[in-house]
């Protein structure tokens, strides 16, 4: 049975948005989620344990938390890529400060460019992102077809 390498996904209007922030960032995430509370609103939102609790406490958006990062948190989210159930990540990671889980921060963000999802790793890019016209639209992309892949590895190894 002939099938394509890639298959078309569409990121609905409506995005299902991970928010992640090492310590010394959940204020900055904090901030950053008020100034744009009008636009989140209008989509789901999701986070690792801590910061999806103090980000809601803080700013009243409704945000489903996860285990915290150290504890597996990232790991569900990255699961949650592989499950087609997460469309953005804004993760304001800390590039000053060793991470006891930096093997789960790794793996989120190697899954996150497997499925083409995007992911602002920093303020200046989740304001492009938050920006983009692609928040109001659906936006389609072409991802690897793993059910080609897994056929084509037990067909070959
Ligand atoms: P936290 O996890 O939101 O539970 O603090 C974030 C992280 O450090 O990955």
């Amino acid at each position: 049975m002939f099938e394509n390498e890639k298959i078309s996904m569409v990121i609905g209007r409506q995005k299902n948005i991970a928010l992640i922030a090492h310590d010394s960032k959940k204020h900055d995430m904090i901030d950053w989620c008020k100034k744009n509370k009008a636009i989140l609103e209008r989509h789901f939102l999701c986070g690792t344990g801590t910061t999806a609790r103090m980000v809601a406490e803080e700013t009243g958006l409704p945000v489903r938390g996860y285990n915290s990062g150290p504890l597996g948190g990232d790991q569900q989210i990255g699961a949650r890529i592989v499950d087609g159930k997460i469309d953005l990540v804004i993760f304001f990671s800390d590039p000053l400060a060793a991470q006891p889980h930096d093997p789960d921060v790794k793996a989120l963000l190697r899954i996150a460019q497997v499925y083409d999802i995007p992911i602002a790793n920093n303020r200046a890019t989740a304001d492009f992102v938050i920006t983009s016209e692609f928040m109001n639209n659906e936006y389609t992309h072409d991802i690897i077809n793993f059910r080609k892949n897994i056929e084509d590895r037990a067909n070959t190894l």
